[in-house]
């Protein structure tokens, strides 16, 4: 047995989740809260919380091994690891695949357990989408410091000394030497800014850059960027005073938060349009779905799928839309699954972009997708 393994929180760690599956019950899913999410109260110890929450009902003979199974592999692995402090984690743990594996949430969770074929990752991935780390960049002629805003606070990544003055009215040659000193001192500040927001842009896989601070230095550096990096600038906060990293932090949350919606919206649009023109969309449940079982899906749009019915056999392991009361293939009883997990989790297997709306999405039907062929 392995130890316990801990992705990073980030989205490309769900499709190495989505990879834990079996072909009937035999993954463990549980979500619970982390030492840093103030006031939501664990029922019991975490070694035993999924055993108190997992109802046994109407499993099969070799699922109920596997339930049992799987709880002792809980019971005999959770306290050997140490888990930083954090607002919300989620457990995988399979004892066919011997996989215990945890990840960090950005937001707390209520305590939560699941067991299925595949891990349920719909909570997870929804939050990591909505609360999807950025860049910060808080700046002014002084100093500069770059941070990463992920899993509920900024995180500081360097820190740059540009110490530049202030003007200074001296007049004639003497004004004009100063000045051009200054701006090359800017410029070389600037560069030395972007090089290192650059680095941790690339290194953290991060889609968006917030710039915070003095006015004219943000122009100084959006100037200077690179047309790649300056597309990924969602927001510009002109900020007077020193702020410590919680103030910025909470100024630029509701950028980002915008941000989320315009893409959701623009998604949503892309796929309507595409579609009235006969492009590579799908849209609805029924062609959703055989798009994503074929691998076929670049990006997934997903509402909250209420009223989608979605079947799996714990016998063979066959599954569909729809609520058939026993398998169409062997005639054995089938049961009710997650339409949204289950589509959330053939989107990771197969490295499709997943963005989750609250909206019910009535022009496609509730789900849709730009497609790859
Ligand atoms: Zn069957």
């Amino acid at each position: 047995m392995d130890k316990p393994t801990i992705f990073p929180p980030t989205r490309a760690s769900l499709p190495k989740l989505a990879k834990i599956q079996g072909d009937d019950r035999c993954v463990l899913t549980v979500y619970f809260p982390g030492s840093l999410a103030g006031g939501k109260k664990m029922p019991t110890k975490l070694t035993e919380l999924p055993t108190s929450l997992l109802r046994a009902e109407s499993l099969t003979r070799d699922e109920d091994e596997h339930r049992r199974r799987s709880l002792e592999l809980w019971r005999a692995e959770v306290p050997k690891v140490s888990l930083p402090p954090a607002m919300g984690w989620v457990g995988v743990v399979s004892w066919l695949t011997e996989d215990v594996t945890f990840m960090q949430l950005p937001a707390a969770v209520e305590p939560a357990a699941y067991l299925d074929n595949s891990p349920f990752l719909l909570p997870a991935g929804r939050l990591l989408d909505d609360l999807e780390a950025y860049a910060v960049v808080y700046a002014d002629h002084a100093r500069a410091t770059i941070y990463v805003a992920a899993l509920g606070k900024l995180e500081e990544e360097g820190r740059l000394r540009g110490g530049i003055k202030n003007h200074v009215r001296k007049g004639g040659w003497s004004q004009q030497r100063y000045e051009r000193r200054r701006d090359n001192e800017i410029h070389r500040y600037c560069k030395a800014i972007l090089h290192k927001l650059n680095e941790v842009v690339e290194s953290e896989g991060l889609r968006r850059i917030v710039l915070a601070g003095d006015r004219i230095l943000i122009n100084e550096l959006e100037k200077r960027m690179a047309p790649a990096m300056r597309k990924q600038v969602v927001c510009r906060l002109a900020m007077e005073d020193k702020k410590d990293p919680r103030e910025v932090f909470q100024e630029t949350l509701s950028a980002a938060a915008e941000e989320e919606r315009r893409e959701e919206l623009w998604l949503r649009d892309a796929i309507r349009n595409e579609h009235a023109a006969g492009g590579r969309t799908v849209v609805g449940p029924a062609d959703t779905l055989a798009a994503l079982n074929k691998k076929r899906v670049r990006w997934l749009l997903i509402g909250p799928m209420e009223g989608v019915d979605f079947w799996r056999c714990g016998s063979c392991g066959d599954n569909g839309l729809g609520q058939p009361p026993t398998c169409p293939d062997c005639g054995e009883a089938t049961y009710a699954q997650s339409a949204g997990n289950e589509f959330t989790d053939l989107a990771y297997a197969g490295r499709s972009r997943v963005e989750f709306t609250d909206d019910d999405l009535p022009e496609i039907d509730g789900v849709g997708a730009l497609l790859r062929w």
